[in-house]
């Protein structure tokens, strides 16, 4: 990287945000820095700068994009990152830092899904019980849990990257895995746990899709949680997109 590279600051925390990351190094026409949350004990290391830790705030974000000389920033958090993207914007837009979010398109139905659309987990809960279902597989990630802990007559096989809280659950199957899954795998748990319904996030993205066609093969009903709604900023739906977006940004910069 030359040190005259303008600073960008990609919000990590996603597969997109790594593979933009790694394809920058190899440009050198950046010098990235890469945040995250802090959620993930042991992320991977990257080819860049990392801090960790929330900014305090929109406020805080903008004395760190001030602060730091940030030239351009790419929010690549998650899709069910609620609250993050809301602060990228504003900040951005106050400081007027040019920005960007890279947002991996969400999953549609196809024929013979049979999803049961819900607002949020809560809703997703109350819709489960709905179906008269027992024997459920939840993917919601492990923040996301505390509605289902309620609904005790069912069982649950809960997958999550990190340990859940383990008095959420009196006899739920815990199952920690990171994607991403195949097929045969996803068809393989499914039978193995005899499970009647499947409760997922609309994360998109190839690496736990196979669950979904899964679901489909076996019949079985999918309670899709709709992802929150983001804020107005200009958004790009993979990371190719992104590195246009910031070629384009660089000539900018330049021409100061
Ligand atoms: P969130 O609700 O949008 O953010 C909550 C707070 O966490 C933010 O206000 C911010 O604190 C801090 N934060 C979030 N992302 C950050 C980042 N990349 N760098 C520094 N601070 C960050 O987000 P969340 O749902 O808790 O997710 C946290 C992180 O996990 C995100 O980076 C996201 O990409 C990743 N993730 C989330 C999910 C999910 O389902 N929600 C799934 C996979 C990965 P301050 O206000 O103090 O700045």
């Amino acid at each position: 990287m030359s040190s005259a590279a303008p600073r960008l600051l990609v919000l990590a925390g996603t597969t997109e945000a790594r593979r933009l990351v790694e394809q920058l190094a190899g440009a050198g026409n950046w010098e990235v820095i890469a945040s995250f949350a802090g959620r993930t004990s042991a992320p991977a290391a990257l080819p860049a700068s990392v801090r960790v830790g929330g900014f305090g705030g929109t406020a805080g974000l903008e004395r760190f994009l001030i602060g730091e000389g940030i030239r351009a920033v790419v929010d690549a958090t998650h899709p069910f990152a609620a609250v993050m993207p809301h602060h990228v914007h504003a900040a951005c837009a106050s400081v007027g830092v040019p920005a960007i979010r890279l947002l991996r398109p969400g999953w549609e139905p196809v024929a013979g899904d049979h999803w049961v659309i819900a607002e949020d987990v809560a809703d997703a809960a109350r819709r489960l019980c709905g179906l008269g279902v027992q024997r459920v597989l939840l993917t919601t990630g492990r923040q996301e849990l505390l509605p289902f802990a309620g609904l005790g007559s069912m069982h649950f096989v809960v997958r999550t990257i990190e340990p859940i809280d383990p008095g959420l659950f009196a006899d739920a199957v815990t199952i920690r895995e990171r994607g991403p899954f195949d097929l045969e795998g996803e068809l393989a748990l499914l039978g193995e746990h005899r499970i009647e319904a499947v409760v997922s996030k609309n994360s998109g993205g190839e690496a736990t899709a196979a669950k979904l066609e899964a679901a489909r093969m076996l019949g079985l009903p999918v309670v899709m949680v709709r992802r929150p709604m983001g804020p107005p900023a200009r958004t790009v739906p993979g990371v190719a997109d992104a590195l246009r977006w910031l070629s384009g940004v660089a000539v900018g910069v330049a021409g100061l």
